[in-house]
């Protein structure tokens, strides 16, 4: 039987979060995951340490445990998959939404493989899939690289990181640490203020002691098989180059919210339109829950300020369906 009081199109730790919501209020769900579960995490550099202690990261009230002051990706892994398993989460995997359309009960799911009806759909799609491109020629060559994984492949490359926050910073110092030639493109003046608090003096040291070249106030403007073009406040630099690391953030899929008849801005931050007390979006019995809210404002939500809208919706939900 295909009908769900709630579909949840997304099984991150947002998606997941609602899940349990739904399952402790007896309201019967599915989560619909595009990828592996919690994919965007799966995605992220293997060495990633969170900037959040465990204790914030934690859904329904379910302890993370671990040793670190801060949990690593893999533990992040092995905590959410526990609580899929252990709850029996109901989720279909590698299945991805293509269309909701509202009918007169409800809403009417398509995916790659089936179709569902429902009550009630929550959008918890996060902004991991689309990267924010530089639009500059050779972007498409296969050495540009919108996502980080491993520092290994970059050994004794001459790598360009594009960017100043957390994902540059981190990918900066771990290839450097692996013998890479190290150049960090940065369009401001200065590092990100919200890189983590314990890696800021690292990458500022490795500047300062001329282990990591920075440009500020500066923009990569073509990049070729053998080269990257810079542009300074001091004019163009040519620099010898093998991969570009372009960590310039992420962006939610707004041509899927926009299908979905969700009124989103035109204007940045481009905040698809939602009611922040139930979540509901201007399509009735339809929410938005976890980062996806934030629009191009991507440092708005976390996992941390986030796991809330879980009860938020059901909250609303349960209102409605006395
Ligand atoms: P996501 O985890 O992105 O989940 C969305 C899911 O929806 C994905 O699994 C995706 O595959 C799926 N999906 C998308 N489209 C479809 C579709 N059409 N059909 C089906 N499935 C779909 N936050 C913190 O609180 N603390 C931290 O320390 C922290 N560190 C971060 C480090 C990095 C490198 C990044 C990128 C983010 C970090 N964040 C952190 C922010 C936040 O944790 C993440 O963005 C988090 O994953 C948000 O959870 P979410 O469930 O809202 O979205």
């Amino acid at each position: 039987d295909n009908y769900f009081d709630i579909i949840i199109v997304g099984g991150g730790p947002i998606g997941l979060a609602c899940a349990l919501e739904a399952s402790l209020n007896n309201l019967s769900y599915l989560i619909l995951e595009k990828g592996c579960l919690v994919n965007s995490l799966y995605h992220y550099p293997q060495n990633m340490t969170f900037f959040s202690s465990s204790d914030r990261l934690e859904i329904g009230d379910i302890p993370f445990v671990t040793t670190l002051p801060k949990p690593k990706r893999s533990e992040a892994l092995e905590y959410y998959r526990r609580i899929q398993q252990k709850f029996k989460l109901k989720i279909n995997l590698f299945e991805e939404v293509t269309a909701i359309d509202k009918t007169e009960f409800g809403f009417h799911t398509q995916t790659i493989k089936n179709s569902y009806t429902s009550k009630y759909v929550i959008i918890a799609t996060g902004f991991y899939d689309i990267p924010m491109e530089l639009h500059i020629p050779g972007e498409e060559l296969d050495k540009v690289k919108h996502y980080y994984e491993d520092p290994h492949y970059y050994v004794n490359q001459k790598v360009i990181v594009v960017g100043a926050s957390n994902s540059s910073i981190d990918a900066a110092l771990e290839t450097f640490r692996k013998g890479a030639d190290v150049t960090l493109v940065i369009r401001g003046e200065e590092i990100s203020p919200r890189v983590k608090y314990w890696v800021k003096p690292d990458i500022e040291n490795r500047i300062a002691a001329g282990e990591i070249r920075v440009l500020y106030k500066s923009t990569l403007t073509k990049v070729t098989q053998s080269h990257a073009y810079i542009h300074t406040p001091n004019g163009e630099i040519i620099l010898e180059n093998d991969f570009v690391l372009a960590l310039t953030g992420y962006q939610p899929n707004f041509k899927f919210l926009k299908s979905v008849g969700i009124h989103i801005s035109e204007e940045a931050p481009c905040i698809p339109e939602h009611d922040p007390a139930t979540m509901e979006t201007n399509i009735k019995g339809l929410y938005l829950a976890g980062v996806v809210c934030g629009g191009l404002n991507t440092h708005l939500w976390f996992i941390e300020n986030s796991r809330i809208h879980a009860e938020q919706i059901i909250t609303a939900i349960k209102q409605e369906h006395q």
